[in-house]
């Protein structure tokens, strides 16, 4: 489907296309407000705005970080340009209005409009908040949307994020991650035991209770603790960033897949006092430029993922291997162990969890005899 067919079954046509025409460049005469088309006749409210609602938009990555941080601020720019100018929303990198990790606080407390980042970020203000990202074992990229769109998933996410007074969207999407960087094979099990590695949030604990070291490390420091051996494995993102940051220079091994990231969802989370002062008008173009913005992310990394594995591949020779299905087994044993013992910490954390399981239990039978089925028969 064409970005502007889809715009259109999105009910916004006359506002989305514009003089533009693209729904990608956002250069600064098409967005300013001068160019916005009138409204038309929409809500009172709006007839009269001559000055833009200024947005701020906090996130978790640094500026304009590949994939990430330009997926945020390809959310902004959507929103301004699908406006007509009539909201304009500025992106802070991570630290540059907050730290990184607070900016959860800062969009509650109305400090910024916006932020984007990963809902597994915030487990310490709801465990039930880790099932909106990525669950190890759990859904792909196309099963998350699913769920969340049309399987009551976004409605969970909604009452989660409902005590802190925001509204969430699904903002963006990795595809399944890659499984991460080794400085040694992993054979079997065994080779998990002392196993210092960075990975975080889930899969963390899975490792750790298979006899590894789980290490909490920020991005910028991956390289240079795995390069000097303070820790013997990472997983980043996939060929994409992981070839940016230039892991393949600090190990040897490549494992996929990447069985704690099935396809890691970023969020936007809105402050609901500042959304409810929109018109409807701008209310739905805020939440649709969401949907959009999610699913270009997806083509992005899909896009960039397979020209940097070749890279990684044939010009680096990096070792690329799959995990052997000893070792997979047991970490889908103890990640199914992890995941459901998220349902005992409070009644709503029972409640996502639920839906999520039923949703993935009877996903798979549909998934295995079409997305699995299919990419079968064409490697054959
Ligand atoms: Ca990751």
């Amino acid at each position: 489907m064409q970005r502007r067919d889809f715009i259109h079954k999105l009910g916004l046509g006359a506002l989305a296309v514009g003089s533009a025409g693209t729904l990608t460049a956002c250069g600064e005469k098409e967005c300013a407000p001068s160019a916005a088309a009138p409204a038309s006749g929409t809500a009172p409210a709006t007839a009269n705005h001559t000055a833009p609602i200024k947005w701020r938009m906090v996130t978790t990555w640094p500026k304009n970080f590949p994939g990430l941080g330009t997926g945020a601020q390809n959310l902004a720019d959507l929103i301004t340009q699908l406006s007509g100018g009539r909201i304009e929303v500025k992106v802070y990198g991570a630290g540059e209005l907050v730290p990184a990790f607070e900016i959860f606080d800062a969009v509650s407390q109305g400090t910024a409009e916006m932020g984007h980042g990963a809902s597994y970020y915030w487990k310490g203000k709801s465990e039930a908040a880790q099932f909106f990202a990525a669950v190890p074992f759990g859904l792909t990229a196309q099963e998350m949307n699913s769920w969340l769109y049309h399987g009551g998933g976004m409605a969970l996410w909604a009452e989660v994020y409902a005590p802190f007074g925001l509204i969430p969207t699904a903002a963006g999407n990795t595809g399944v991650q890659m499984g991460g960087w080794f400085n040694k094979e992993i054979n079997s099990l065994d080779d998990l035991q002392g196993l210092k590695m960075r990975i975080p949030g889930l899969g963390g604990e899975v490792l750790s209770r298979l006899g590894g070291t789980p290490v909490s490390l920020p991005g910028g420091e991956i390289f240079s603790s795995l390069q000097t051996g303070a820790i013997d494995a990472t997983e980043w993102v996939g060929p994409y960033n992981d070839l940016a940051f230039g892991l393949y220079k600090a190990a040897k091994y490549y494992y996929y897949p990447g069985w704690h990231e099935p396809g890691t969802t970023l969020e936007c989370f809105i402050n609901k006092a500042a959304f409810e002062a929109l018109p409807a008008d701008l209310q739905a173009i805020v939440l649709n430029a969401s949907r959009v913005a999610n699913q270009d992310m997806l083509a992005e990394y899909t896009a960039r993922n397979n020209t940097a594995l070749r890279t990684l591949v044939e010009e680096h020779m990096v070792d690329l291997r799959p995990f052997p299905e000893e070792v997979l087994a047991e970490l889908q044993r103890v990640s199914d162990q992890v995941v459901a013992e998220i349902a005992d910490k409070d009644p709503l954390s029972a409640k996502v969890y639920a839906s999520f399981r039923t949703f993935r239990d009877q996903v798979v039978a549909w998934s295995d005899i079409s997305e699995r089925a299919y990419l079968n028969a064409r490697n054959r």
